[in-house]
């Protein structure tokens, strides 16, 4: 069996997507430690482009492509097993730690009666990496003796992969479809569509939290968001209550985002929070309590009532 590392990309049929990027860094750095190479399998439909795109990303060597109708909308189950069938040839495989990683990541080691290491934060060696634990509160570092370690990577961990800049261009290999499942199938796929940039890879984010009060007052923060060209988050509380759709959370059962700048608005700082956006570059707390948990971790902190804080900072900006 082959130490290589199959790298599983994440793309929406039109575009690669970033955290994919990210997860070629950690297998770079894998592939550093075990002398072995850096493979990308890529399965979706009519998606020469992106396998054009993955062949051009530094660190590459190989392109796996199973472009098939079969794959438009692939379950984790298909793309298990269009894992399984690859199995051989590999030591590591990896995804993002994104709803896609860790729904497939998982289920894919099972069917090959293996244990999945999830959420890598750094590579220590071929066969040791550390991970969060306790909402990000503690670190642990792993050893996995699998033959095959299955790893889900927190993309926000690893630098962007860069295209190639000496001109090499990794090889394509088309490679068949596995088997598809009958038992599950696509039936829709409802996006919501925003100008802003995706929450997880934007340079900065504004989030709000139970003090905003209701859905209607996110409005100043997402024009806020729009003049500092971000996105638009949420603690649980404003997404339970009902404020903002909850695509929008932000933390251990939200998203993991690592921006520039994160505004944090009326959210008190629960460790749960934290752990989504704690690695922020800078984090700006704006809340009316000097004893709210989120100044502990600001590195500006503005203790005003929002409904004064926001609109200043909007007017500060200007249009
Ligand atoms: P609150 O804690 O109610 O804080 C509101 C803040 O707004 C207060 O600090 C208050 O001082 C301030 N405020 C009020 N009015 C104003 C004003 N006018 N001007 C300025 N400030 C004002 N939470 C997450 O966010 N993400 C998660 O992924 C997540 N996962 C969880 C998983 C588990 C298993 C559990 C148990 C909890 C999880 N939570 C998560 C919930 C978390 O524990 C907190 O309940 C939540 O983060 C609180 O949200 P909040 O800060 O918006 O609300």
């Amino acid at each position: 069996m082959s130490n290589n590392i199959l790298v599983v990309a994440e793309h929406d049929n039109a575009a690669l997507y970033a955290g994919t990027l990210n997860t070629v860094t950690a297998a770079a750095a894998i592939a550093k430690a075990s002398g072995s190479e850096v493979h990308i399998l890529l399965a979706g439909d009519g998606i020469e482009k992106i396998a054009e795109s993955c062949a051009a990303v530094a660190g590459v060597a190989k392109v796996l492509l199973a472009d098939d109708a079969c794959y438009a909308h692939p379950s984790s189950e298909d793309l298990a097993k269009l894992i399984d069938a690859q199995r051989e040839n590999y030591g590591y495989i990896l995804a993002p730690a994104s709803t896609f990683g860790k729904a497939l990541i998982p289920y894919a080691a099972a069917l090959c009666d293996m244990q999945s290491i999830s959420d890598i934060s750094e590579v220590v060696s071929a066969d040791t990496f550390v991970r969060p634990i306790y909402a990000g509160n503690a670190l642990a570092t792993v050893k996995s003796a699998d033959a095959i370690k299955f790893i889900t990577v927190r993309t926000t961990a690893f630098e962007l992969a860069n295209d190639n800049n000496d001109g090499g261009k990794a090889v394509i290999d088309k490679i068949k479809a596995a088997d598809t499942s009958a038992q599950v199938k696509f039936i829709e796929q409802t996006l919501s569509s925003s100008e802003r940039p995706e929450l997880t890879s934007a340079r900065v984010v504004v989030s709000g939290g139970r003090g905003m009060q209701s859905g209607d007052n996110f409005a100043m923060l997402e024009k806020l968001a729009d003049q500092l060209g971000g996105a638009v988050g949420a603690s649980r509380a404003a997404v339970d209550a009902g404020f903002v759709p909850n695509d929008y959370q932000v933390g251990q059962t939200g998203k993991v985002v690592a921006p520039d700048l994160y505004l944090a608005v009326g959210i008190s700082g629960a460790i749960q929070h934290l752990a989504g956006m704690k690695d922020s570059k800078c984090i700006v707390a704006i809340n009316n309590d000097p004893e709210a948990p989120i100044f502990q971790v600001a590195d500006y902190s503005w203790c005003e009532d929002l409904f004064v804080a926001v609109p200043a900072l909007q007017k500060e900006l200007g249009e």
